[in-house]
C-alpha cells in the first residue's frame, strides 16, 4: 500500500483563509489526517462558487472530522464531503449535534430548491442558462486553475450542468447526519490514532467550543488551539469564552479586528425605546434576525425588559420555524448556560420565553398577521438579512406603512436588501416589484454573537507563553490587516494564511 500520509506534520488552510466564511482546515500527521470545520462559502456569487471547487484531497482518507459550532459557514460542507466519500465520525458537542441537523436539513432543502428553480430558469431560458453557466465555469476555473482561459476553453459544455445540481440533498444531509457524535466540554477524546481534541466553551452560540487538539507522531508532539467563533463576555443565556493559556499553534477568527462593538448597556436600551415607541404608536416593530443565537437573545432581553417593568407589554410573534427548534434545542441544554440564566430557571422564571409570544407555524398564517390589523405587535423573524425567509413577505407588506419600525439587530452583508434598507435606500425591489420606503429604520449594533477587537486580544492576553505561531483566520482583509500589528504588539508572531495554503507545523 502507498503511504497515504507525508512525513512532516502539516496544517492547511481550506477556506476562511481571508474570508470570513468557509471555515475548514486539514491536519495531516504521519498517522492520521483530521479535518477541522467544514464550513460553506457564503456571500457574494463569487465566494459562493467555491463551495464547488473540487476539493484538495481525498474525503475517503480522512479518519475523522472536528465541528466547532453549527452554524452554517463552519458546518454546511459536511453532507458534500460525506457524499464524496468521507465515513469518519464528526465531533461535535451535544448541543451543537442538534443545532447542526436543523441547519443541514434546512441547507438541504434550500439548495433542492435552488436547483429546481435553475433547471425551471434554464428550460424556459436555454441560452441565457448557458450564458450564466458559461461565466460561472470560467470563474471556477479561475478558482481552480492558474491558466483559467484555457480550462474554459477546453471544458466540454456538458461539465457546466452539474453546476444546476444542488450541492447536496437531503438524503445526503441524514447521512451525513448519521456519523455525528457527542462529546462534553473539558473531556480530552482521542478521534483519530495519535489525535485528540478537548472541547472548550466559545460563548460565541449554544453549544459553541474552542478546540485544543493534541497530535502526536513520529516528529513529536504539538498542540494546536482552534479558537473558532469567539464570543463576547456577558452575552446574555451562554457562558463567556473560555481563556486559553498554552498552545504550540493557534488559529484565531478576526471577524471584527479593527471594530469595536457599541456596548451592551447601549444596545439593550435602544431595543427597549424602539419598543416603547412602536407600543405608543400603535405600530408594528419588525426584527430581522438569525434563526440561531441571535434570536434566543433577543427574546431574553425582551422578556428581562418586561420583567423590570423597563417597556409595556407589545404582543411578541416570533415567525421562523427554525429559531422555534433552535429555542427548544437552548430549552434542553439549560446546563450549557452562564450563571444569571441558570439563577433565572432556579428561581422559576423562564428565561427563553416572552410572556404570551405567538409561534408562528405556517406561512399563510405568517401573511395574514401583516393584514389583520390587530395592532400594535412586534415580530421576530429570519432570516437575519433579508435575503429570505419569512421576513421578506413582512417587509414586503409594511415597507410602505410609516407606521412600521424595521429594527436591525445584526450584521448586515454587503449587497444584502438588509444593507440596502440600513444605509437608508428610498426604493428597493421584491419579488420583481418596485416598492418605496415609508416605514422608519434603525440599527442596533451592540449585539453581536463574536468578540470585537479589543475583546479578541483580551481573550488573547490570557496565553502564558506566545504560541510559536498564530494564524489570523475568519476575516475579510482589511479587518485582518488592521489586526494583525495589535497581535504581534502582544509578542505573537503572526501569519494570515491563504486560501490551500499550507503549512508545516515543526
Ligand atoms: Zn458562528
Amino acid at each position: 500500500m502507498l503511504a497515504r500520509h507525508h512525513s512532516r506534520m502539516r496544517l492547511r488552510f481550506l477556506g476562511a483563509a481571508r474570508t470570513v466564511t468557509g471555515s475548514q482546515y486539514l491536519l495531516e500527521t504521519d498517522r492520521a489526517r483530521v479535518l477541522i470545520e467544514c464550513g460553506m462559502f457564503q456571500g457574494s456569487p463569487h465566494d459562493v462558487l467555491r463551495n464547488r471547487v473540487p476539493l484538495a484531497y481525498d474525503p475517503s482518507t480522512v479518519d475523522a472530522l472536528l465541528l466547532t459550532h453549527a452554524h452554517l459557514d463552519h458546518c454546511g460542507l459536511i453532507p458534500h464531503v460525506s457524499a464524496l466519500g468521507f465515513g469518519g465520525p464528526v465531533y461535535a458537542t451535544r448541543g451543537t449535534v442538534e443545532l447542526t441537523r436543523l441547519v443541514l436539513l434546512d441547507s438541504a432543502k434550500l439548495q433542492e430548491e435552488f436547483a429546481a428553480k435553475h433547471q425551471r430558469f434554464a428550460r424556459k431560458h436555454p441560452d441565457r442558462a448557458e450564458v450564466e453557466d458559461r461565466a460561472a465555469a470560467a470563474e471556477l476555473a479561475a478558482e481552480t486553475d492558474e491558466d483559467a482561459e484555457e480550462a474554459t476553453r477546453n471544458a466540454p459544455p456538458e461539465a457546466l450542468t452539474y453546476l444546476r445540481e444542488p450541492l447536496y440533498t437531503t438524503a445526503d444531509a441524514t447521512a451525513a447526519l448519521a456519523r455525528f457524535t457527542g462529546i462534553e466540554y473539558g473531556a480530552e477524546t482521542e478521534i483519530a490514532p495519535g489525535v485528540t481534541a478537548t472541547y472548550l466553551d466559545a460563548g460565541h452560540i449554544l453549544g459553541s467550543a474552542i478546540i485544543r487538539v493534541r497530535a502526536r507522531d513520529n516528529t513529536g508532539d504539538r498542540t494546536i488551539v482552534f479558537s473558532g467563533d469567539l464570543g463576547r463576555p456577558n452575552t446574555p443565556i451562554i457562558r463567556d469564552p473560555t481563556p486559553v493559556r498554552e498552545g504550540d499553534y493557534l488559529l484565531v477568527e478576526s471577524t471584527y479586528g479593527g471594530r469595536t462593538h457599541e456596548p451592551q448597556e447601549q444596545a439593550i436600551k435602544l431595543l427597549g425605546e424602539a419598543v416603547s415607541a412602536s407600543y405608543g404608536a400603535k405600530g408594528v416593530l419588525l426584527m430581522p434576525s438569525f434563526a440561531i443565537g441571535r434570536t434566543q437573545e433577543i427574546v431574553y432581553e425582551l422578556d428581562r425588559l418586561l420583567a423590570a417593568g423597563t417597556v409595556p407589554h407589545l404582543p411578541l410573534y416570533l415567525d421562523s420555524p427554525m429559531a422555534t427548534g433552535a429555542t427548544e434545542i437552548y430549552r434542553r441544554y439549560a446546563g450549557y448556560f452562564d450563571d444569571d440564566a441558570r439563577a433565572l430557571l432556579a428561581s422559576g422564571e423562564t428565561p427563553l420565553d416572552y410572556p404570551g409570544a405567538t409561534m408562528v407555524q405556517d406561512a399563510t398564517a405568517s401573511q395574514a398577521l401583516d393584514e389583520s390589523g390587530v395592532r400594535p405587535y412586534m415580530v421576530v423573524a429570519s432570516n437575519g438579512m433579508i435575503t429570505g425567509g419569512r421576513i421578506v413577505q413582512h417587509v414586503k407588506a409594511l415597507i410602505g406603512d410609516p407606521a412600521m419600525m424595521l429594527l436591525f439587530v445584526g450584521y448586515q452583508g454587503e449587497g444584502t436588501l438588509g444593507a440596502q434598507l440600513q444605509q437608508g435606500t428610498k426604493q428597493v425591489r421584491i419579488d420583481g416589484e418596485a416598492l418605496d420606503v415609508a416605514c422608519g429604520v434603525r440599527s442596533i449594533s451592540g449585539f453581536s454573537a463574536h468578540a470585537d477587537e479589543s475583546e479578541l486580544l483580551g481573550w488573547l492576553r490570557n496565553f502564558t507563553v506566545a504560541p510559536k505561531m498564530t494564524f489570523i483566520v475568519h476575516g475579510d482583509p482589511a479587518a485582518q490587516t488592521a489586526f494583525e500589528p495589535k497581535v504581534r504588539a502582544l509578542g505573537f508572531a503572526t501569519t494570515v494564511p491563504r486560501w490551500r495554503e499550507t503549512v508545516e507545523l515543526t
